[in-house]
């Protein structure tokens, strides 16, 4: 088990030393601390996503990147992850799949979002994530760059820049930024937009629960009518169980 009072103090010394910076000069300053292989990151490949791996590719492209594939993204996902792992020349790519037999046991109809999406989310996002974050904390991964922001959701307001949970430290560059702030740099830098967000989609996820933004609200169409704004891998959890 890992030590979780540690990760708490890091984190907190990590914070008093770097806490002020953000985006490429944030992670720079991590590296150099000692943080240099032992960072990964996971990404969406979404609406936002670009943005992020483009400062991740810029620092390091050879920090791993977590892909999760859930078999139920839009191929347009699926492409514009190629396009743009080729485009920035990222260079350890490592796409993370839900365990067959759990699909075929859990849903086998591949209907479970309609019945249950914490179940659903559970066996193809946390336990395939779970299994991914256990493997790269035994090769010694200690952090997790991600692409929370506070203007999210109301779950994500308190987001810091740097912050402990369970096994890892969480990295995230973005989190003061506003949505405004990644548009710009999207442009600024000629970044190639998700292909979906001209057709209105301003957040984007698993086909079956993901919908065009009619509010303006990027999160709104995210399980849209329902209670839920999490799929829960950024949730506080036991690691590895069914349930
Ligand atoms: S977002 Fe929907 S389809 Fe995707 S894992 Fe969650 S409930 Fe299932």
């Amino acid at each position: 088990m890992p030590d979780i009072i540690n990760i708490e103090a890091e984190a907190a010394r990590l914070r008093g030393l770097y806490g002020h910076l953000d985006g490429a000069r944030l992670l720079e300053a991590l590296l150099s601390d000692g943080l240099d292989g032992k960072i990964m990151m996971t990404s969406s490949f979404g609406a936002e996503s670009v943005a992020l791996l483009d400062l991740v590719a810029q620092v390091d492209p050879s920090i791993p990147v977590v892909f999760l594939d859930t078999r139920r993204l839009f191929g347009e996902t699926l492409r514009y992850q190629r396009e743009v792992t080729e485009l920035l020349g990222l260079e350890d790519i490592r796409i993370v799949r839900p365990d067959t037999g759990h699909l075929e046991e859990l849903d086998p109809d591949d209907m479970l979002f309609t019945r249950d999406t914490d179940k659903c989310c559970h066996i193809r996002k946390v336990l395939p994530l779970d299994k991914a974050l256990l493997s790269l904390e035994k090769q010694g991964f200690t952090s997790w760059i991600t692409g929370r922001k506070r203007f999210q959701s109301e779950t994500r307001e308190q987001v810091d820049v740097i912050e402990a949970s369970e096994r890892f430290l969480k990295i995230n560059p973005l989190a003061h930024w506003t949505a405004e702030d990644i548009r710009n740099k999207v442009i600024e830098k000629n970044l190639p937009p998700h292909p979906l967000v001209a057709d209105g989609f301003l957040s984007i996820g698993c086909m079956p629960c993901t919908e065009r933004s009619t509010d303006g609200d990027p999160r709104s169409g995210r399980w849209a009518g329902k209670q839920k704004t999490e799929c829960g891998i950024h949730m506080p959890r036991a690691f590895n169980t069914i349930n």
